[in-house]
């Protein structure tokens, strides 16, 4: 998979032709904010590497090697939008647009491991509720604010 654009061009695919069948280059670029120059140029390489076929007016579907890649970094990409919600985020672009930085440096053992907590989690919820009044206090000692300093 290699490269994290290629990852994002491919979930993109994958959910534009879970949605529409089918996906178009325009419609690619515009949901990756890209221009279509870049976004056909992806397309194409995508496309040699036998990961999608392009028929110029249908638009494009993805081969089956494709589809799995793509089926993967869409279920990636969900778990740790889960896992974030879980944490008590909650405004859904912010998480969307954490998920996106972070997923390409998700392994399979980091995300087993976040599946496996968020699994408990949904097992046995009380134990979770002791960390979110654990979280609480934090925030109401110092609201909003990590020991972590992330601005400049
Ligand atoms: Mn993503």
């Amino acid at each position: 998979m290699a490269s994290p654009s290629r990852e994002d061009y491919l979930e993109a695919i994958w959910i534009l032709t879970r949605d529409r069948g089918a996906a178009r280059v325009s419609d690619i670029a515009a949901r990756l904010h890209l221009s279509v120059a870049s976004a056909s140029k992806m397309v194409r390489r995508l496309d040699k590497d036998g990961l999608l076929k392009y028929e110029r007016y249908r638009g494009l579907t993805l081969t089956p090697l494709g589809e799995g890649c793509g089926r993967s970094l869409a279920a990636r990409h969900d778990v740790l939008e889960r896992f974030l919600q879980q944490l008590g985020l909650r405004d859904a672009v912010h998480i969307h647009d954490i998920v996106e930085g972070i997923e390409h440096f998700m392994d399979a053992e980091a995300l087993a491991a976040i599946e496996a907590l968020l699994d408990l989690v949904q097992r046995d919820p009380a134990w979770w509720e002791r960390f979110v009044a654990h979280q609480r206090r934090a925030a109401n000692s110092s609201p909003g604010h990590s020991r972590v300093q992330t601005d400049p």
